[in-house]
């Protein structure tokens, strides 16, 4: 059984980007530049963000972080989306989510100028992704793509079954998976909470990509001998042997699955790292469409 080790890879990607900023700054240019906008305290936001930003300056980029009570109304948080779509120092930035319950989130992404949608959540970038046209593509996607890529696993007229079916993960993932580009060329087909006989369905699979925010609910009996399962999920689960009192795990049973596939990518340090990896990716994309003379 193969790990599939998204620190590695994504630390590749890490080195690559780097080189390609470095080249920039020393033809005299400015780096690229990601921005990020905060609302509230949530801790798992807080985490998120604070990582985007360490490895935003890892590799030579510029981060900017906008912080702001729960309490901001969607209005003037419209107003900072406003000033960041027209600030030319801004490549691109993204809106933290979850956002307060009394935001519009809908209405709040489509008022991110499409071109600096780095997390590629616009309406217009999704569409752009249904008809297969170049795109921010939403960054766990596409860290997955890339992931699934640079390990070697064959893909085309493989059966592939994504579990879950949201606008940011699963719809994008089971979408790529099935277009006629390579390190695609699959058969896909995308489970969700209405799915009958849903371990018959997964247990078809080559390649299971587990997207539902469930701790370990894809156990064993629920995949192929020999498949190669992505674990999407991360979740804090109470550990007392843990210093932290926690410990992360996927919506993968590792310990079962683990015994049963061919390769697996592990919680912490699989698809989490290339999520960031593919943030990076989509802020220098970015950057050389505003910039294309290199
Ligand atoms: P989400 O919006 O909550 O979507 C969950 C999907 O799973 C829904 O489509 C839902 O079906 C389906 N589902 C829920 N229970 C099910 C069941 N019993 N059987 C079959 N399908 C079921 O979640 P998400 O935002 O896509 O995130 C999924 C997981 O990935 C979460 O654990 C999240 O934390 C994690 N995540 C990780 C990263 C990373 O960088 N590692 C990034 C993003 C998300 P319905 O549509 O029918 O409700």
């Amino acid at each position: 059984m193969k790990i599939i080790d998204g620190k590695t890879i994504s630390a590749d990607i890490k080195k690559e980007i780097a080189a390609e900023v470095a080249g920039f700054i020393d033809r005299g240019r400015r780096a690229p530049h990601m921005a990020a906008i905060l609302v509230g305290h949530d801790g798992a936001s807080e985490t998120y963000v604070a990582s985007k930003e360490k490895n935003c300056v890892s590799v030579g980029m510029t981060s900017s972080v906008y912080r702001y009570e729960e309490n901001i109304s969607e209005k003037e948080l419209l107003e900072v989306i406003s000033f960041l779509n027209q600030d030319e120092d801004v490549d691109g930035f993204i809106v933290q989510l979850p956002l307060p319950k009394h935001m519009d989130v809908d209405k709040v992404m489509a008022a991110i100028n499409p071109e600096k949608d780095i997390d590629g959540f616009h309406p217009s970038n999704l569409g752009r992704l249904v008809m297969g046209e170049d795109t921010f593509v939403p960054a766990t996607p596409c860290g997955i793509m890339e992931l699934i890529k640079r390990s070697g696993i064959e893909t085309v007229g493989k059966e592939c079954v994504v579990l879950g079916r949201s606008n940011i993960v699963g719809t994008p993932m089971a979408l790529l998976l099935s277009r006629n580009n390579p390190g695609a060329n699959a058969t896909v087909t995308l489970c969700h909470s209405k799915t009958r006989d849903l371990a018959a369905v997964t247990r078809r699979a080559d390649i299971l990509v587990a997207a539902i925010g469930k701790p370990g609910f894809v156990t064993a009996d629920m995949v192929k001998e020999g498949a190669v399962v992505i674990d999407v999920g991360i979740h804090r689960v109470a550990d007392e042997k843990a210093s932290s009192g926690y410990r992360l795990c996927g919506d993968v049973d590792y310990a079962g699955v683990s015994a049963k596939c061919s390769a697996i990518t592990p919680v912490p340090g699989g698809v989490g790292p290339m999520t960031i990896a593919a943030l990076l990716m989509n802020t220098l994309k970015a950057y050389k469409k505003r910039f294309p003379e290199g």
